[in-house]
């Protein structure tokens, strides 16, 4: 429980009704998407930056922990305040679209606007905003951003990164300082914008983001690729594209997520397909489009695939996103406990990553259900079991130490998307060296000196 006076403090700056410290609010607050549990000593709503900076200022006066929360749909524990504090939340006041700058096609927005708030807002002005976390329907751009989240388009239009231009951030000691600008050129001093993305709340507090927009494309179609084995989608994987195709999205499934989609959610695909490819391609002319599926189609057959099918109907093209989007909820017939890691390598290592995967799995007798992002790499790999059972958890998480140090050795990452959080935290020793660690220390402490903004997260 918060002291009565920082409560009172608190209240002063933000007004009563932005300021709660009852068991419901506490609860309710104590959550994310990794379904951990840490309950906060308040959850306090800034109304606006003067408030951010005001309440930023006090805590870091008075010593008391700050975690910044866009939605909570984090798959690591970055929204968690495993070590008390404050939550500082943005989706109730701090979800504007402040400017949509049609002439230098760049929008302006608060930290809590909803990422698919901001794509509607886009597009019905001819517009994109690409990045698509399968969260968008209600993660935030803030969250977005603190995570670097990726998406279904990341083959073809990249990450968040790719599209942050300026940031205006709130320091621990309640300075406001703006990082990058409007332009699509700035290379005057060092980039803090590319600190801050991916830093997971433990640095500053996002106050506004300007994002570069795109013209949103005419034309689009889906694909689906049958493969025999993974092997043969992962070599038709970085062959195709480095043969010269450029799809929007190569999503991948595997064969126990195939059969888990078909049980579970009656889903039909091919019953025999030891993997599947899918995806979308999309262009401003409609042959754009038909080139794309040509070199798909051929790269595809040549590495392996026994079938190629073309989605142009909305309804066919539903059909295969709705498979992608429901393999992370039907693969729990394997195990009431998923331990989900979404590692990343160069792309032409995604077969030996994948063969080892599995073998790892086997020798633990763990199914891993593996799918994702393989047009980036991506992948995430589910080592399912039993929840309920002690041995399996332990094995299950020495399994995921074995993957990460193989997939480290092939030049990969602990994470693509989901960032580190507190549930990757013990394995940095494992991606990073003494001397990155220092840094990565020297950077926190450079922006919170006091420890006060999402302490222990990031293995910081
Ligand atoms: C079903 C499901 C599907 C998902 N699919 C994807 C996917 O396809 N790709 C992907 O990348 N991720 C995905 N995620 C993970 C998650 O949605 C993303 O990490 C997302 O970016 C988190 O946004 P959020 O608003 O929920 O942030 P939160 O979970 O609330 O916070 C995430 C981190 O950002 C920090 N933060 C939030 N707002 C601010 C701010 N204003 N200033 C500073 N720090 C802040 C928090 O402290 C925390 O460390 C998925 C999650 C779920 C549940």
């Amino acid at each position: 429980m918060l002291k009565d006076i920082h409560l009172e403090a608190l209240k002063s700056i933000v007004g009563n009704e932005n300021v709660y410290s009852d068991k419901a609010h506490l609860i309710a607050y104590s959550y994310d998407a990794t379904r951990t549990r840490y309950e906060p000593e308040a959850v306090v709503f800034p109304r606006d930056e003067n408030d951010i900076s005001a309440i930023l200022k006090y805590c870091n006066e008075h010593q008391v922990i700050i975690t910044p929360r866009g939605a909570g749909s984090g798959f690591t524990g970055g929204a968690l305040p495993a070590n008390g504090g404050i939550i500082l939340g943005m989706e109730k006041h701090m979800n504007r679209i402040l400017e949509i700058d049609m002439e230098n096609m760049v929008a302006v927005v608060q930290p809590g606007v909803i990422n698919k708030d901001l794509q509607r807002a886009v597009e019905e002005l001819g517009l994109f905003y690409p990045p698509d976390p399968a969260s968008e329907e209600y993660s935030t751009l803030g969250g977005n951003v603190s995570e670097n989240a990726g998406g279904m388009r990341a083959a073809k239009y990249g990450i968040t990164k790719d599209y942050v231009m300026a940031l205006r951030v709130v320091l621990p000691n309640g300075d406001i300082i703006r990082a990058g600008k409007r332009t699509i050129k700035d290379v005057a001093g060092y980039n803090i914008a590319g600190i801050l993305i991916a830093s997971e709340g433990t640095l500053g507090v996002l106050s506004e983001i300007t994002l570069k927009l795109l013209p949103k494309p005419k034309f689009a179609k889906s694909y689906m690729g049958v493969f025999p084995t993974v092997e043969d989608a992962m070599n038709a994987v970085f062959k195709s594209l480095a043969a010269g195709a450029n799809p929007v999205a190569m999503e991948f499934l595997d064969s126990l997520v195939v059969q888990a989609l078909k049980e579970k959610l009656g889903i039909e695909l091919p019953a025999d397909a030891g993997a599947l490819l899918i995806g979308d391609v999309d262009g401003n002319v409609a042959q754009e489009v038909e080139f794309q599926l040509e070199i798909l189609e051929q790269s595809f057959i040549a590495n392996g695939a026994t079938g190629f099918r073309i989605a142009d109907e909305k309804k066919d093209r539903d059909g295969l996103w709705y498979a992608r989007r429901n393999a992370s909820q039907s693969i729990t017939i394997f195990g009431s406990k998923k331990l989900n890691e979404d590692i990343s390598v160069p792309r032409s290592k995604l077969p030996v990553a994948l063969e080892k995967i599995y073998a790892i799995g086997a020798k633990y007798g763990f199914k891993v259900p593996c799918f994702g992002h393989a047009g980036d790499g991506n992948i995430h790999v589910n080592v399912m079991v039993d929840g309920k059972d002690a041995k399996q958890l332990i094995d299950g998480h020495h399994a995921i130490e074995e993957i990460f140090q193989m997939v480290v050795d092939l030049g990969g990452t602990l994470s693509g998307e989901h960032g580190i959080g507190l549930s990757k935290a013990q394995f940095m020793n494992i991606a990073f060296n003494e001397s990155e660690r220092a840094l990565f220390s020297a950077v926190k402490k450079a922006f919170d000196p006091n420890n006060i903004l999402n302490p222990n997260k990031m293995g910081l």
